[in-house]
């Protein structure tokens, strides 16, 4: 039924909102007044399907790898699921992609744009306790080629963006993206 694209800097806490973003959204179906179709919400990743971040070390191991995500996401696309896809999804032409399959597929999308500084990114790379760290040349060389989302475009919209120091995604708005497919998201200064 819907594709959530999360985007953002390598350790910038992806996985942490995706989370976040699953429990909430798991608790909107739950709620007995909602009458579906929408049954569940799953999440793909990197570390899902057991890709090293040391992928990401050059591009020759970097292509398969983007390669096996998105024939996963096409897979697991279903008019009854929210696919919430967790993963770098920094450059352009792959999140314009990964719209195109979900148009195909007649699910509705929405990105979220998950913001963290630089420095606040190295920080918390150097210090994860999960052994997936990226290497420290990886992570300064995907900040540098990341390409920002942007509403102006149809398949990074709605857009919805989420910076560090926010308690919660805004859910109400990104519930009403995937269940109404009508809202449009609030705009705020970066
Ligand atoms: P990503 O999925 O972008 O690689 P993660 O969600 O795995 O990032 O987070 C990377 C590291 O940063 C983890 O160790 C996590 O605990 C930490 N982290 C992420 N966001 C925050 C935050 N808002 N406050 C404190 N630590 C955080």
């Amino acid at each position: 039924m819907a594709l959530v694209t999360i985007s953002g800097y390598p350790s910038s806490g992806k996985s942490r909102r995706a989370e976040q973003i699953r429990a909430s959204l798991q608790k909107y179906l739950s709620d007995e007044t909602y009458p579906g179709p929408i049954r569940k919400v799953a999440v793909l990743s990197d570390d899902v399907l057991n890709l090293s971040r040391s992928s990401y070390d050059d591009s020759r191991s970097e292509k398969p790898a983007r390669g096996a995500l998105f024939a996963a996401m096409q897979r697991q696309m279903s008019p009854d699921t929210i696919l919430i896809v967790d993963a770098l999804n920094y450059i352009k032409g792959f999140r314009y992609q990964m719209y195109c399959a979900a148009r195909e597929a007649k699910l509705r999308v929405c990105t979220i744009y998950i913001v963290a500084t630089q420095e606040q990114c190295r920080e918390w790379n150097m210090t994860r306790q999960d052994g997936r760290a990226y290497a420290p040349e990886t992570l300064e060389n995907l900040m540098f080629r990341y390409e920002e989302p942007s509403s102006m475009v149809r398949w990074d919209s709605p857009l919805f963006t989420v910076l560090w120091d926010e308690e919660v995604p805004p859910m109400p708005q990104i519930w009403d993206a995937i269940s109404k497919g009508t809202v449009k998201p609030p705009t705020r200064p970066l």
